[in-house]
């Protein structure tokens, strides 16, 4: 007489069960952050958000503009010599607009 395996009655499954997991499963995703610009770690919930951020960001620093004559520099070191030297057109009080 060979002996007869012994099934055991398969675990019920609630469905409330399995919505739940699968939920935790799409938050476990790592998101995108920004170690640039001071934000130390920042989060986006999406890729194309720390993309644009990133675009914004370095948009600002890469221009300089002069707050006299509103002339646009690549770099703020440009907008110093530029406003120290004395080349800024706005300093010069040749055009009295009163
Ligand atoms: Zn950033
Ligand atoms: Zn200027």
């Amino acid at each position: 007489m060979a002996p007869e395996p012994i099934f055991s009655s398969p675990p019920t499954i609630h469905p409330g069960d399995s919505n739940d997991r699968s939920l935790r499963v799409v938050s476990s995703r790592p998101r995108p952050q920004c170690w640039e610009h001071g934000c130390e770690g920042r989060e986006f919930s999406t890729f194309s958000n720390l993309l644009r951020h990133q675009r914004e960001k370095s948009g600002v620093v890469a221009k300089a503009e002069c707050p006299v004559c509103g002339a646009v520099f690549t770099r703020t070191t440009a907008r110093n010599i530029h406003v120290a030297q004395g080349k800024c057109k706005g300093t010069g009080r040749e055009s009295s607009a009163e």
